[in-house]
């Protein structure tokens, strides 16, 4: 794509590609020397920030909305109860609902501590409005009394009374409900001197419709904002808002419609002469932004237009090189770029994320310090920058005050703030300094400012933050002034101590498994190309073991050939001792981790997964041999137990003999390693069977297990279908059975273990299948609800145990929802699997597509929705039918089917009543803000996992230990730290050790003292 490249922009971006992976401290260590103030000027400094101290507390001491914050802080209980308030209640439509919303939010916590503790009257009588509040929603006597004394007007009463506070914050931070509103509010006195950026208030789009509907608000804004130029006044735009899906993988579809979107808007705001920015927002757009934003300030038709403008985010590694490029940008393209220097708005969910993939290093600085050391370096060089129009964004008299030394003279710049934050700091500099400070005003309806404001009251409430801090009284100024250079130096640039990095997330005894970034476009690329690749001859070699092994119809004979040998391998595995077994584990996670790309081609090409499902195989895989050999070190070691003196009790915990192993194919590898690793890491020998569609991943495994030690017969494949499960499972010299797969055939196994009436009773580990729930009420965010049924549904074409397969929402929002819900599912790319794009890939064969595909066309008739997907090719398209009833699904479809049905508010028991009687048992969802709700579930619901206020599938070894009960299976549960033990054989030696002649330790006892 043509990106207006020139070398400067070139050289930029290869910076900030390189500075991603970077440690810390290597990245500071440039920035700490630029951001550094000599004395001379750390005086002068810190002289104006303390003014700016006065002149802020004094604005603030009037605004009762800092007062509010203040009393009630995000450390406080009742501060995260009104936060969580604040989320939700603006968007609940039932009357039912809302009171247990605030019930909910108001009951627990203790009101009464902040009556009178406030400076303001307002916030007094706000927390007393409060504790009445939580009276009357409690059921104790005093609230029937108080009930009484407000009559009728009872609930209704709070109900209103809380609705209108939540309105008021929603005002405090946003400028106006519409576009014209916001630009009259602009003209009152409290705005005078100030110009404004508006921003058209909504979380990213999730639907086509969605992203219509913001284009259509930006244009508008433009409009408006376009007909009185003089103000000044200029637009900000998210790019995510534009389009459903602006992600990597789908580079070439959103890349290129954000452009022509961009280009348009550019187009217009040119005309009427007023800028517009373009907001930064998650680290792994980055790239993606400057792509887009490099052409539309290439384009012929807006050069001499100074208006195009980006935000960039101070806290990232990569803001510096950033800054570079939009330097070079504007020369390139003849403009100046207005950049607008911010620290950055996600950092807590991109620490999480960081985490979560397993990458090599955080993308963000781990020290609020350290952002702000970015932030001055990066300031010093926009300042210095001649294509550049500098906007510095912060509420931070410090950085303010530093910025202000480092212009002199100069007024060639702006600052900015957001709408209700920041009051006091710019008055003076803006009505008689001759500053130009510009506020950024978001725009919108109630329900479109949720979690905006959500955003700005974690800003205002997190600690770390300045607002915050200026409002602490136990904060002194020299400590809310400390020199960021300072701080940063003294600890060397390293990370934040309470952060480890994603690779140490579980601490020294167990490595994390390591991630791929697959949200960078050339990795993503080199990826595909990897598991597109036609075989290897390595591959090839494992391909011609499997057919021998298969070329025999002698199932039996084989089975008790390889039983036999598993057995007589069984004494020296087990005499090898657990460090000795765990040892061999750890090296195989290591060649698991060495052999990635090779076991993730396997895993698209055989297993047909998309290239993040087969990424996320490998890692789990990984993750289940690193977490088994850690927990038998730690968990399997003889403990001596307490008795009467004179005796030795020791409990051993030991390998049975030989398991039987049967995997499943939409696990091949995960599912195939975790029981073998467990089984192995007991001292047990295994025989294991993977599915018949899926034998050459389990034989690359069982390949590279041979090679980190664990000795041939110790682990035997051996493939086959059904026909050599039951062989196996009859040889009645085996001691164990671990089975993944269907309810039937977990019950045939059972059968076949209790059939022979000589055999011994030997343990059956079956995890199976279920119909699994989730219920929505009125209180979640339906954006969230979306992502996450699509996930749960439809990721792996629904061919997960843990899918998602009966959404239960309460008939209020039930039409939103699924209305959404059908949008979201019109995004979706049904394909190829080694392609980066595809979302939901094929069904494992031809036998799940036919039966899926009839019973789909059988419920014509009730689709809510369906999409397309390609006709050659065993692709069922994604559907969702509607049930009267949840009854009325009695088994589990596993494919990309989703039944809704919906629930009645006030009936949450009987709902859960209702699931539970299927008899499954595996998974189940929950999305509501009310935690009592989620306490009901948790106490009714006879489920394995449940999974709240998130998706439903991808369980963590260690974190989610995964398993259900009922018709799903037996436990225990895999990934946790009672599943080693199921495979031990526990053995108890108790020794009389007065027997040789009398109890000498008892009499050896000193009397201490006497
Ligand atoms: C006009 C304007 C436009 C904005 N546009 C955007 C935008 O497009 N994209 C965007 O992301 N944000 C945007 N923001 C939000 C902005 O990121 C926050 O308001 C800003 O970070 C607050 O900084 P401060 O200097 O006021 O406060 P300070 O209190 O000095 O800094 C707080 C910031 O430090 C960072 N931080 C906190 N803890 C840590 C830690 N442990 N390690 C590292 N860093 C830490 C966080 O980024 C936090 O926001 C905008 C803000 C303004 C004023």
């Amino acid at each position: 794509m043509a990106t207006g490249v020139s070398d400067a922009t070139a050289t930029a971006r290869a910076e900030i590609s390189r500075l991603f992976r970077m440690p810390e401290p290597d990245v500071l260590s440039g920035l700490l020397k630029d951001a550094r103030l000599d004395s001379g000027e750390r005086a002068r400094v810190e002289n104006r920030a303390l003014g700016m101290l006065a002149e802020l507390r004094s604005a603030q001491s009037s605004g009762w909305v800092n007062q509010f914050l203040q009393e009630y802080r995000l450390n406080t209980s009742e501060g995260v109860a009104l936060l969580s308030l604040a989320e939700a209640f603006l968007r609940v439509p039932d009357p039912e609902t809302a009171d247990l919303l605030i019930a909910d939010k108001l009951g627990n916590a203790d009101w009464r501590a902040h009556t009178g503790k406030s400076h303001s009257k307002l916030v007094n009588s706000a927390t007393w409005g409060l504790v009445i509040g939580r009276a009357l929603v409690s059921d104790t006597q005093q609230a029937s009394v108080l009930k009484k004394l407000i009559s009728r007007a009872g609930e209704p009463f709070v109900r209103q009374a809380v609705g209108a506070a939540m309105r008021m914050m929603g005002e405090i931070f946003v400028m106006g409900r519409t576009i014209e509103e916001a630009i009259g509010r602009m003209r009152k006195p409290e705005n005078k001197g100030f110009t404004a950026s508006f921003d058209m208030l909504g979380e990213a789009a999730r639907t086509f419709p969605d992203a219509e509907r913001y284009f259509r608000a930006y244009e508008d804004a433009i409009h408006a904002v376009g007909k009185v130029p003089e103000a000044g006044h200029s637009i900000s735009v998210k790019l995510s808002a534009l389009h459903p899906r602006y992600e990597v993988a789908q580079y070439d579809r959103c890349v290129s419609s954000l452009i022509e979107q961009v280009e348009a808007l550019a187009t217009l705001a040119a005309n009427y002469g007023i800028a517009f920015t373009i907001d930064a927002e998650e680290t792994e757009r980055l790239e993606m932004s400057l792509d887009i934003i490099g052409t539309v300030a290439a384009l012929p038709a807006l050069k001499g237009w100074d208006g195009l403008g980006m935000a960039i985010q101070a806290y990232g590694k990569r803001a510096r090189p950033t800054i570079a490029w939009a330097d070079a940008v504007g020369r390139a393209t003849g403009r100046r770029i207005a950049a607008r220097l911010v620290k950055g708005a996600y950092w807590d969910s991109e620490i999480k994320r960081a985490q979560e993939q397993g990458l090599h290093e955080y993308p963000l600085f781990t020290r609020k310090a350290a952002t702000d050391v970015s932030y001055l370096a990066c300031a010093k060089d926009m300042l210095a920058a001649p294509n550049i129009y500098p906007a510095f964004a912060t509420h931070n008299a410090l950085t303010v005050a530093t910025i202000l030394e480092w212009a002199g003279e100069s007024r060639d710049f702006e600052f900015q703030r957001l709408h209700g934050m920041g009051e006091g700091l710019y008055e003076t500099l803006v009505r008689e300094q001759g500053y130009h400070t510009r506020i950024y005003a978001p725009v919108g309806g109630h329900r479109d400012l949720l979690a905006y404001l959500v955003r700005r009251l974690l800003e205002n409430g997190a600690n770390s933050s300045f607002v915050h801090q200026l409002a602490d009284e136990h904060m002194t100024d020299a400590e809310i002034l400390a020199d960021p250079v300072e701080k940063i130096a003294a600890v060397g640039g390293t990370r934040h101590p309470g952060i480890p990095l994603p690779k140490d997330l579980f601490g020294p005894a167990r490595k994390n498994s390591e991630g791929i970034d697959l949200n960078d476009k050339t990795e993503l690329a080199r990826v595909a190309r990897q598991v597109s690749f036609v075989p290897s001859e390595v591959e090839g070699r494992s391909r011609n073991r499997i057919s021998t092994s298969l070329d025999t119809n002698d199932e039996s004979g084989v089975a008790r050939e390889i039983v036999s040998r598993a057995l007589s391998a069984y004494p020296a595995w087990e005499a090898a001792g657990i460090d000795h077994r765990a040892a061999c584990l750890d090296r195989l996670a290591d060649l698991l981790e060495q052999e990635r790309d090779a076991l993730m081609r396997i895993a698209v090409q055989e297993a047909k997964k998309t290239i993040p499902d087969a990424l996320g195989e490998v890692r789990e895989a990984v993750d289940f041999c690193r977490y088994y050999a850690q927990q038998a070190r730690d968990g399997l070691q003889p403990v001596e137990l307490p008795g009467p003196t004179g005796e030795r009790n020791l409990l051993r915990m030991e390998g049975r003999g030989t398991w039987v192993c049967i995997a499943p194919w939409n696990f091949p590898l995960a599912i195939f390693l975790g029981q073998v690793a467990a089984a192995l890491v007991t001292g047990n020998t295994v025989v294991a069977k993977p599915a018949p569609q899926t034998p050459e991943i389990a034989a690359y495994a069982v390949g590279l297990a041979h090679s980190a030690g664990i000795p041939e017969d110790a682990l035997i494949l051996a493939i086959g279908g059904p026909e050599m499960g039951a062989a196996l499972t009859a040889d009645p010299r085996i001691a164990g059975v671990a089975f993944t797969g269907s309810t039937a055939t977990a019950k045939r196994i059972a059968r076949t273990l209790l059939e022979d009436e000589e055999r011994p009773i030997i343990p059956l580990i079956a995890e199976t299948g279920g119909i699994n729930a989730m219920i929505v009420d009125s209180t979640a965010l339906p954006e969230q609800v979306v992502q996450d049924v699509v996930t749960s549904a439809f990721r792996s074409a629904g061919q997960r145990c843990s899918a998602l397969r009966l959404l239960v929402l309460q008939e209020e929002i039930a039409d939103r929802t699924l209305e959404m819900l059908s949008g979201a599912m019109d995004t979706l790319i049904v394909g190829d699997p080694a392609d980066p794009r595809t979302d939901v890939g094929p069904v494992i064969d031809r036998q799940a597509y036919d039966r899926l595909m009839t019973y789909r066309e059988t419920q014509q008739g009730r689709w809510i929705k369906t999409i397309d997907a390609p006709r050659a090719g065993l692709f069922v398209p994604p559907t969702a039918i509607r049930l009267d009833a949840i009854e009325d699904l009695k088994r589990e479809w596993f494919g990309p089917i989703l039944h809704v049905a919906t629930w009645k508010a006030g009936q949450l028991e009987d709902t859960i009543r209702r699931i539970n009687r299927s008899g499954f048992g595996l998974t189940m969802g929950l999305h509501s803000r009310i935690a009592r709700s989620a306490d009901d579930v948790e106490q009714l619901a006879r489920v394995g996992n449940l999974y709240v206020n998130r998706s439903m599938i991808g369980a963590i070894v260690g974190s989610q230990p995964f398993g259900g009960e009922g018709l799903s299976g037996t436990g225990p549960k895999a990934g946790g730290p009672h599943y080693l033990p199921r495979f031990c054989a526990e053995r108890v030696t108790s020794t009389d050790t007065t027997s040789s002649g009398g109890n000498a330790t008892l009499l050896s006892l000193n009397d201490v003292g006497i």
